[in-house]
């Protein structure tokens, strides 16, 4: 980032004395296009969000959530108001706190949390019972819906085969893990899930959905398809599913317990419209527009060389004949206002000409102006006799 330290004050050409000169946005690398709002390397695109990262769990003890999680049950029996019956939302859960787990009582039913919500990143813990009974699905049996509409099926498959398709970390009916790395019995195993709803528009599918699932760290669902959710013996075909469901646990007879729940939700897909990635024709001129305005407002606050640059960088995000005008009309003038100073004057305004130049000249390389302004021509033969030109070695 380059800073002018120093106040200029010529022909109409006011350049405030602090005001620093964005290095990268936007003249600088591969301009916005039919699906990408912004440049690459762009300066004006938003800053992530920061997040504290959270702890990992040991068998003694569960991780911390990272901060922007919502906690469903940490431990305490406090927690239990984000939890409700299945089958009686009103009522509470009937499962319950032992030694800060959430325990299944079998025969209580299903239980769900009393938020809904859609895509999120979720993270769940389990544990079977450390005293072996059953086989097969009877051993260790729970499984977590999100949306209560696809499970992620929890069963102890330590030295228990059974079906593929409903094994631990299947998601159930629809397609088996790519691997188990399950412990043994008793110990505490970790499910790190990535969901994704399905998107219809107009009654066509444009996403079915997925899954994504981490089994203590090792990844046996990726981007998994939901074909509809799944389930017991039937197969189910793609649907919509409502925006937003609790997430269920399922009570399958097994006393299995849980710790450390939380979620994040997730942003909006690029196909629902979010600002992310390669977006929609529509979305892209949308937003191109939506930066374009924002930067003729910040230009209207700003005077000379500044407020030249704002309007020639809205450009690169959507055209406008007043702008262009306007911008044509301030360039003539800069170039007027530095042909003909003296060497020592020159000099001073040397990066500030040269920043003029690179925008004029990435503005006419990159196609954001039909043809390029006389003023390109004229600064960079200034530039040239002014001996600036970077040699390279
Ligand atoms: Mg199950």
């Amino acid at each position: 980032m380059r800073h002018f330290t120093r106040s200029i004050v010529w022909s109409g050409f006011v350049l405030a004395s602090t005001a620093p000169f964005s290095s990268a946005a936007p003249f600088y690398a591969d301009p916005p296009d039919e699906t990408h709002p912004w440049a690459i390397h762009d300066d004006n695109r938003p800053q992530p969000a920061r997040v504290e990262p959270g702890t990992f769990s040991s068998q003694e003890k569960p991780g911390q959530p990272p901060s922007d999680a919502i906690v469903l049950f940490d431990g305490t029996a406090a927690s239990l108001k984000n939890w409700a019956s299945d089958k009686a939302p009103d009522q509470p859960t009937k499962w319950v706190v032992v030694d800060g787990s959430f325990q299944c009582v079998p025969g209580s039913g299903y239980t769900r949390t009393r938020q809904e919500w859609g895509d999120c990143q979720l993270h769940v813990e389990w544990s079977a019972p450390a005293k072996v009974e059953g086989s097969s699905q009877g051993r260790g049996n729970s499984g977590i819906f999100p949306m209560g509409k696809v499970e992620v099926q929890v069963l102890d498959n330590y030295n228990n085969p059974t079906y593929a398709d409903g094994f631990a970390g299947s998601v159930y009916g629809v397609n088996p893990p790519m691997a188990n790395p399950l412990q043994a019995p008793g110990a505490w195993q970790v499910y790190d899930i990535v969901f994704r709803r399905p998107v219809f528009k107009d009654g066509t599918m444009l996403d079915s959905g997925s899954l994504t699932v981490f089994v203590n760290g090792v990844l046996v669902q990726d981007h998994t398809p939901l074909e509809g959710g799944g389930g017991h013996m039937r197969r189910s075909s793609n649907k919509a599913f409502p925006d937003k469901g609790p997430l269920q646990l399922q009570d399958h007879g097994n006393p299995v317990r849980y710790r450390n729940i939380w979620y994040r939700p997730l942003p909006a897909r690029a196909i629902e419209g979010g600002d992310v990635s390669h977006m929609s024709p529509e979305a892209t001129r949308a937003k191109r527009e939506s930066l374009a305005a924002s930067l003729r407002a910040d230009a209207a606050k700003q005077q000379g060389t500044m407020k030249m640059l704002k309007l020639m960088e809205s450009l690169v995000y959507a055209p406008d004949a007043a702008t262009l005008a306007g911008t044509t009309q301030m360039s003539a003038a800069f170039f007027a206002s530095v042909k003909d100073l003296s060497t020592e004057k020159l000099e001073a305004q040397k990066d500030e000409i040269r920043k003029v130049w690179s925008a004029l000249r990435y503005c006419s390389t990159k196609k954001i102006l039909a043809a390029a302004l006389p003023e390109e021509a004229a600064l960079a033969d200034l530039i040239e006799k002014a001996g600036w030109n970077e040699k390279k070695k």
